[in-house]
């Protein structure tokens, strides 16, 4: 990865960090999405077995559907729908049971509209990781997110201690990054420590005070 500090540096390929890249790089802002798993999609992502006799199996270990309370994302969710890459799901939702080899507590469709990704919930997130203008890393987890007061810029570093680039900007959309459970799964600091949080919080207020004066 380059080290031009020309990009915004978005940690998590889950849905929140995906769609983040995609108006990012859609109001032409070069992107670097960053995930420690092995493909995008976070807590939406898919897992592919193959059976004994060789049959393909799609598990989504997440999320299964959403819905929409927000009118604002109906007209993504419809962009989504005409690229095929959710559909509405009209069928009924059920638990199916490993013991009594049976389904049950089959939910009728609600009220609100049930949409799921196709083929897999993955879907969605693995199309915007791949749009124009966003460039897609897995298997890099994101160790240590600094402020470079000097440079004006974010550095990043691997769990491994890889230099992952300097970046105008950082998105961090797993709450991991700077919460304390971190370091207890982990035993180390977390990527977004106290001092680098200090200095986000205070650009972000500088952000919103010129926002405020510029309205
Ligand atoms: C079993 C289950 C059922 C669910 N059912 C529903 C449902 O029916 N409807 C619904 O709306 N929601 C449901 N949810 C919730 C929904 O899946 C999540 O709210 C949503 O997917 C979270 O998206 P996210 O992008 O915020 O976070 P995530 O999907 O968790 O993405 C965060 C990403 O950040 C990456 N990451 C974290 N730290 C680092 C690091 N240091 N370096 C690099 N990468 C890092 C992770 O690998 C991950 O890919 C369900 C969730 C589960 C688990």
């Amino acid at each position: 990865m380059s080290n031009v500090a020309t990009k915004v540096a978005v940690v998590g390929s889950g849905i929140s960090g995906a769609v983040c890249a995609s108006t990012l790089a859609r109001n032409g802002v070069s992107v670097a999405i960053l995930d420690s798993a092995r493909g995008p999609g976070g807590r939406m992502s898919q897992r592919r077995e193959i059976t004994e006799d060789g049959k393909e199996l799609l598990f989504d270990h997440g999320a299964p559907y959403f819905t929409i309370s927000n009118p604002d994302v109906l007209g993504l969710i419809h962009e989504w729908e005409a690229r095929g890459l959710v559909a509405e799901w009209k069928q009924n939702f059920g638990s199916f049971d490993c013991i009594f080899k049976q389904f049950f507590d089959i939910e009728k469709e609600g009220l609100s509209k049930k949409y799921v990704g196709v083929p897999g919930m993955n879907s969605i997130c693995r199309a915007l990781c791949h749009e124009p203008g966003v460039e897609s890393k897995f298997g890099v987890g994101v160790g240590k997110i600094e402020w470079l007061q000097a440079k004006d810029l974010w550095s990043l570093t691997g769990l491994d201690g890889q230099n992952l680039g300097h970046f105008n900007g950082v998105v961090a959309s797993d709450k991991n990054t700077c919460a304390p459970r971190f370091t207890s799964v982990t035993g180390r600091p977390t990527p977004l420590g106290r001092r680098a949080l200090h200095s986000f919080c205070w650009l972000l207020s500088h952000i919103i005070f010129v926002a405020f004066y510029a309205s």
